[in-house]
């Protein structure tokens, strides 16, 4: 990758993947499933703990999209997402056939206001349209609110959909992401804290999910000894090969989570003082973010300058930096969907900038990043 070059987030091997995929191609498993799948599977299952299992997919999406078939999602129906967030939370809604309903974000998370998450079940209700499930997301690795969510989510008696796939190694009032929602989708892209160069995770405590996940994720092939099918399947599952490195990448995970968290400290500690710079933080200790990658809101009224401003600035110096997700409500192809909130998600988006935060990163890089910063608004 481009030497010299500061990335937002790389893929970073930690040794022990090799040794897997070598198992698998001295044993000709290089095909969908086999022992690195179930051995990936189990790996995340023990990791995450609080009894949970976990399908190993070809996409975090695909989890996401298997979610909400599992909670039978269909044509006509409405379910709440979080609006701040990566189109590939929203996007299975519509391969549902359904209709993205957004609520938008608290100050304190980033994340799904719990507030108008009400309002907005309140709302769908009055008009005949009880939502059918809800997309919360962890966001940069920033535990949701999800007491809050979970218990208002409770109170209608509506599902729960984790989208987790930035939270790995995160942690919400002692409970790890990815434990926190009816189901959770985990994802293993190539840029997010552990990588199967790509891959996803469904995760659940519900057995009868697991074995459907299973069924529907391998083109849904009733028990029969010619192929005979009753139901809709994909073909969503990760290959043996990929789930090699997973297995490998899982013994360095936790480095990796405390990298990132390092990599958030330096920055915090070079930028706090700065006028017009605030560095994304736990709100609490309650929160405990993996600090996938680390978020600055840049005040024009304090600083003089824009997040567009800061980010030509970096660029100029071959440092990748990129705004913060732009708000699916504000998305030309979800024009017209529901949306419930008060523009924090949009002046969020107006404002931040995601610095690189890869756990390859060195000390001087992050150095540099903080020196470019620092030039341009002195
Ligand atoms: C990466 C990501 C996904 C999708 O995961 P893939 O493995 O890339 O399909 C979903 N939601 C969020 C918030 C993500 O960051």
């Amino acid at each position: 990758m481009g030497i010299n070059k500061i990335w937002l987030s790389l893929a970073h091997m930690g040794g022990g993947e090799q040794k897997f995929i070598q198992e698998a191609f001295d044993n000709n498993w290089v095909v969908p499933l086999g022992p690195n799948v179930d051995g990936f599977e189990q790996d995340i299952a023990s990791y995450l703990g609080s009894g949970v299992e976990a399908v190993a997919l070809s996409a975090g999406t695909a989890a996401l999209h298997l979610g909400l078939v599992l909670l039978g999602v269909g044509p006509g129906d409405e379910v709440i997402c979080q609006s701040f967030t990566f189109a590939a939370s929203a996007n299975p809604i519509r391969y549902q056939g359904a209709t993205p309903v957004f609520v938008d974000s608290e100050e304190t998370t980033w994340n799904m206001s719990p507030h108008y998450l009400e309002k907005a079940i309140a709302d769908r209700i009055s008009k005949g349209k009880k939502p059918k499930a809800i997309i919360a997301v962890h966001l940069y690795g920033m535990p949701a609110d999800m007491d809050a969510i979970n218990s208002i989510a409770a109170r209608y008696g509506i599902p729960v959909l984790e989208d987790a796939a930035e939270a790995l190694g995160s942690v919400y009032k002692g409970r790890k992401c990815g434990t926190l929602g009816e189901i959770s989708a985990l994802s293993f892209n190539g840029n997010k804290i552990i990588t199967t160069s790509g891959g996803g995770a469904l995760v659940t405590r519900n057995q009868d999910y697991i074995r459907q996940t299973k069924f529907l994720a391998t083109q849904a092939r009733d028990n029969a000894p010619h192929y005979q099918h009753s139901k809709i399947g994909y073909n969503y599952r990760m290959s043996n090969i990929c789930a090699g490195i997973g297995r490998g990448q899982m013994e360095v995970l936790e480095e990796h989570v405390q990298r990132r968290r390092e990599i958030n400290t330096l920055y915090r500690e070079e930028l706090s003082g700065i006028a017009g710079i605030g560095v994304f933080d736990n709100p609490s200790p309650e929160y405990q973010s993996n600090h996938w990658l680390t978020c600055i809101m840049v005040s024009p009224d304090k600083c003089g300058k824009t997040r567009e401003d800061v980010r030509l600035a970096l660029d100029a110096e071959n440092i990748e930096s990129r705004p913060l997700w732009k708000p699916m409500h504000l998305q030309p192809v979800f024009e017209g969907c529901p949306y419930y909130g008060d523009g924090t998600s949009e002046r969020l988006f107006n404002d931040g900038l995601c610095l690189p935060s890869g756990s390859s990163l060195t000390d001087e890089d992050v150095g540099m990043v903080t020196g470019v910063i620092k030039k341009i608004l002195s």
